[in-house]
This record gives C-alpha cells, structure tokens and sequence, in this order.
C-alpha cells in the first residue's frame, strides 16, 4: 500500500504512547479512514476513537515513510535521581538565544522564632509598591517586591514545609535561600536543617542576621557557628553573605535586597518566556466559592489564561488569573506567582506544573500517569530490610532517619543511642528529631532526603501513611527503645561493607630458584609451617620485609600439579607477576574470610 501522497513534508512525529486513530490522523494531516485502511491491511480493526499503542502507531507511520518517536513526556514526571530540578533541565535545553534574566525567587528559611515571618511581613510592607487596591495585598503565598527598578520573587510561606514539599517533588522553586538567623540564638537546629536542605538542592545562602537591635549580641560568636556548618563569612574569606538587620525595626533590609541581587547577578538566572511553559505550584486550596485557587510561580514560559494546565493528575483550564495585589491579569511571566482559578482538584502544593494543548490531552496524560504511578512506588520504597542492596550497589553510604517520639524525654535517648551505632562505612544522619505524631511534613522531609521515618511511641496521621504510600517513605513505629534500636542495628549490620580478615595457612622457605621454560620461574621450597594451597594469596617476605603479594601461578609436589602442600613436603611454587625470588626468602600462604557482619 502507498500513502506517501498522503504524507506532507515530515519525516518524523512524536507520539504519546497511546493515542486515538482520529488524533493520530490528525497528527499527521491524513484523514482517518487512511489510518484505518493501514491498520486494517495490518490485521487490527480499530474504529475512529480507538486508542492504539505505540507500537501499533508505528508501524502505521512507517507504512507512510514516517518515524514515530515517543512523546518526550515522560520528562515532568521523571524520577528525581539527581538534584537538580526538572524546570533548570528545561531552561538548560531551550535555545540560548531566547533566553532571558528573570526575577531571582527567594524562600526564606531558619529557626522558629528567629524572625521569617516579621522579615517577610517587613519586606513586603516597606518594598511592595502601594497599587491602585490601596496597598492591600492577597495572600497567595508569594509577592514581588522592587528593589533598584528590578523585581525579586519571594515565597512567603516560611519555613521548611514549602521548601520541603517542592524538593520533596524534585521541583525546587527557589533560586537564593536567605538564611534567617537571631543575633540573640545564634544556629539553632532548625538553622542546620535549613543549611543542609539548601546545600542538597545546591542553592545559594545569604544568611540575614536578625534582631540586630537587641542588646549583648555577638556576632563573631555567630560567624564561627555558621563557619562551622560550611557558611564561611565573607569578611573571613569565604563566600557567604551575612547581612545584619532588624526585621522588626525594619532596618538593613535594603542591604538584604541588594545582597539578593548582586547574588542573582552572579547566578545568571534566566528563562525563556516563549518556551515551554513550567512552573511550580506553591500552594493550593478550596475557595469558598469559586472552586479550587492555586498559586503557581511560573519558571519558564508565559501562563495566559485560557491555558490548560496539568500537576500530576490533577487538571483546569485556567478561568482567571490574579496577582498577589489581587488585580486581575491575563498572563504571567517567569518567575511570577499568580493565583489561579480552574483546576478540577486540589493539585499538590512543590509539585510542577506544565501547560497542554487540550483538556482533553490533559485527561490522557492524567491516564498514563496513574498507570505509572502504580509502578514507581514500588520502585521508590526505600526500606530498613532494602537499605543492605542499595549500599552494595554503592547507592548509600547514610542511613538518614527521621526520628518522631511522644515526649522530649525520650528524644535524647533515642537519638544517642541510634547515633552510637554509626561505623566508619555508614554514617547515621539524623535529619530531623521531634516530638509529635508523625505528619505529612515529616514524610515530605524524607521522601525529599531519601530518609526513613521513625517512630516511637507515636501515631502516623492519615495523610502522612497516604503521603508516605504514594511516596514510597518507609515509616517504622515502635514502643520500647531497644527494638527501634535494634532494628537500625540489624539494618546497618545489613549495610556493612563485608569485611575480611586475613587467615594464615602455612610458610614455605625457598632453597632454590629454578627457570622452567613453560612456567617461568620456580621457586623451590620446603614448607616450614601449616600448608600452602593452590588458590590461596601468597605475601614473599624478605629478611622480614614484604616484597610482593599476589597469586600462586603454579604448585607442584615433584612433577605433579597439586591443590595443597603441608608442612615438612618440598614443593615448587610459581607466583603471578613475580620473577625475583632468591634463596632464604619466605612464602607466606593466607586467605581472605568474611568477617561476621549478619
Ligand atoms: P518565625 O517563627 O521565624 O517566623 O519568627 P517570627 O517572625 O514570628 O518572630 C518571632 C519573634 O521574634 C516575634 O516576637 C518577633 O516580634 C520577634 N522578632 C522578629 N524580628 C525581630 C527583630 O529584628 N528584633 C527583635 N527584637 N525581635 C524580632
């Protein structure tokens, strides 16, 4: 059969894995009744809105002198192997050309009480430009604010669980974390949590030394801290940036801004507002009346209304969009957080979001997600009884933990004794030690840190099992110390590197050194202690010195070839790589053994 009239200039399409005989018609600009003619002639019946496979797809498109490549769809939902989020891949692949800077985004992380909130609140009090809605601004979970005539996104939902949640998802919204640190407090443990999530995701820290204003501060005793968690002060030859300020006496907040700059400066952080359209979804709830409202910060390409937008498998067409002043737009460009209306359901706040043609392409990518969705937990499930495999296969060298107890009493128990099982080859990092049963957030923080949940004496909620279900977080609970212990005990042992202990056999003098013309040369000896064996390591000493390890080539007793030798015999020994010996030296037989590690 020929259809090549039919084909236009294209010789390659991309195909979804699945696809309907109409859409796949459509695809190439044939009509449907051809489609169906090559299937037919291909053996398969199929009416108009059937869904054929890939395959199937194919071997139609050939039959026209197309290539069918897969639909590279499969990027949003990859896994999230390494750190770096999906939308900075995106970026990377667009052409440079069209790339342009875009407003650095800031999350604002630290300690309770060390001041986010009063610095958000004072930011955005003193930068955000009084708009026509009489300086009232939404609450959408993030805000723009103008420093210098250029614009910086912030992410106004402090603290971790934001943060958490979009690494949690591999998305990571944010370019800078600024660093929120008390003068008065100092690092806190919080502060180091903050620290290490921001080093995994590899994002820049400003430190913002608050509470400037009160009084017996010190800061060189700060400094040292945050030096010694890999924050080195600029003024002591490092790079990281400490701006003191008072977010309550709203002072120093400008040098914050320009440290933000000048650090987005050195970033080069840019996208493209025609490419792909990307972002994330920061956060997501059910209005009152008008159904679903979601914040998305868009990161690459232009969200207009209209568009169709699916997270995961949750999907609207956007019916209106708001900024964090409230006023109504039309589009939004990168690096811009707008308040949407339109899903169907709540999408899941750190998650991406991406635009689709249709509603109803939406509807088939939400399908295959589902399907896959099923497969990837299994995947994922990162367990105490697993850990032992993927440490063989050199994939840890960490058991992080999570550690949720009912009372703080027993948190310093628990944490010391667990911490007294790190060895040399593993390292126990406890991420996170709290009381409280065990959340959503603390399944968040594992999934986005490969850690394992552990509990003692406290209940998992609901959408923590469920969340830890659909992430794959392997949650523990116990009720007596010893058996959590013993546990993590049993697991580590698990992931130990074997380890071995040489065995001696036996010692063997050499009297005298022989070149046989097939086996090279030949050591002839008595053995003079225990037994030297055939597939055993061999070490040659000389006058007490170790002068080569390796493997016996050849053993013989008289002409024969022999497994063992035992003492009293003489024998003629032949070692891989070695053709020095000399009379007097000592061959001394070993072997490798497992030490217990079960
Ligand atoms: P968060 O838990 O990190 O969000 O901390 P908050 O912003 O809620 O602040 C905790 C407490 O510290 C509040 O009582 C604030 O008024 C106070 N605070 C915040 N910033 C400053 C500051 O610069 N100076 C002083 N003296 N107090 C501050």
């Amino acid at each position: 059969m020929s259809s090549s009239g039919h084909t236009k200039t294209l010789s390659e399409i991309e195909i979804p894995q699945t696809i309907t005989v109409r859409d796949l018609a459509q695809k190439v600009g044939v009509s449907p009744i051809d489609v169906m003619k090559i299937l037919m002639a291909n053996g398969v019946m199929a009416n108009i809105n059937q869904m054929i496979d890939f395959d199937t797809s194919a071997i139609v498109l050939s039959e026209m002198g197309i290539e069918a490549l897969p639909e590279k769809k499969e990027e949003i939902q990859q896994e999230k192997a390494d750190n770096v989020p999906l939308w900075r891949k995106i970026i990377a692949h667009e052409d440079p050309k069209f790339l342009q800077p875009r407003p650095p985004v800031v999350t604002i992380l630290g300690h309770v009480d060390h001041g986010k909130t009063t610095l958000l609140d004072a930011i955005r009090h003193t930068n955000v430009a009084e708009g026509e809605s009489g300086g009232i601004t939404q609450h959408i979970g993030a805000y723009q604010v103008e420093h210098n005539g250029r614009k910086i996104t912030f992410l106004d939902t402090p603290g971790h669980a934001a943060f958490t949640a979009m690494r949690a998802r591999g998305a990571q919204g944010a370019d800078i974390v600024v660093l929120v640190v008390a003068a008065d407090d100092g690092v806190m443990p919080q502060t180091r949590e903050a620290i290490a999530h921001a080093k995994a995701a590899q994002v820049p820290i400003i430190v913002a030394l608050n509470k400037m204003d009160r009084p017996g501060v010190d800061v060189n005793r700060i400094k040292q801290q945050l030096a010694e968690n890999n924050l080195v002060p600029e003024d002591w030859d490092g790079d990281t940036i400490i701006v003191p300020l008072s977010a309550k006496q709203r002072k120093g907040l400008d040098d914050l801004l320009e440290a933000i700059l000048l650090v987005a400066d050195d970033m080069n952080i840019l996208a493209n507002p025609k490419g792909k359209v990307i972002g994330t979804v920061i956060e997501a709830e059910r209005g009152k009346s008008q159904g679903v409202k979601a914040t998305l910060l868009v990161q690459n390409g232009t969200l207009n209304e209209g568009d169709v937008v699916i997270v995961g498998s949750v999907y609207g067409k956007i019916r209106a969009m708001f900024d964090y002043r409230g006023r109504k737009i039309r589009k939004a460009e990168p690096s811009m957080p707008v308040s949407v209306i339109g899903f169907h359901d709540i999408p899941n706040a750190g998650e991406m979001f991406e635009v689709v043609a249709s509603e109803k392409e939406a509807r088939q990518i939400v399908a295959e997600r589902q399907a896959q969705a099923v497969k990837n937990v299994e995947k994922k499930k990162m367990t105490l009884e697993e850990l032992f495999t993927r440490v063989q296969a050199g994939e840890v060298q960490e058991l992080r933990l999570i550690v949720k107890a009912d009372v703080q009493g027993s948190i310093e128990p628990i944490v010391s004794s667990i911490k007294d099982l790190s060895t040399e080859e593993i390292k126990i990092n406890i991420i996170h030690a709290e009381t409280g049963d065990i959340s959503e957030s603390d399944v968040m923080l594992a999934s986005a840190s490969k850690a394992i949940v552990v509990g003692f004496n406290v209940k998992e909620d609901v959408a923590a099992r469920r969340l830890a279900d659909a992430e794959g977080v392997s949650i523990r609970t116990y009720d007596i110390i010893y058996r959590l212990t013993e546990d993590v005990e049993k697991a580590l042992k698990g992931m130990l590197e074997p380890e071995y202990k040489e065995v001696q056999l036996g010692k063997a003098e050499v009297k005298a050194v022989f070149t046989v013309s097939k086996l090279g040369q030949i050591a002839g000896c008595r053995v003079i202690e225990g037994e030297i064996k055939r597939n055993a390591r061999v070490r040659i000493l000389r006058a007490g010195k170790t002068l080569f390890e390796g493997e016996i080539a050849s053993l013989k007793h008289f002409q024969d070839d022999v497994r063992e030798v035992k003492q009293g015999s003489e024998c003629g020994v032949g070692i891989k790589g070695f053709t020095d010996f000399a009379p007097g030296d000592i061959i001394q037989c070993y072997y490798m053994e497992k030490t217990a590690t079960e």
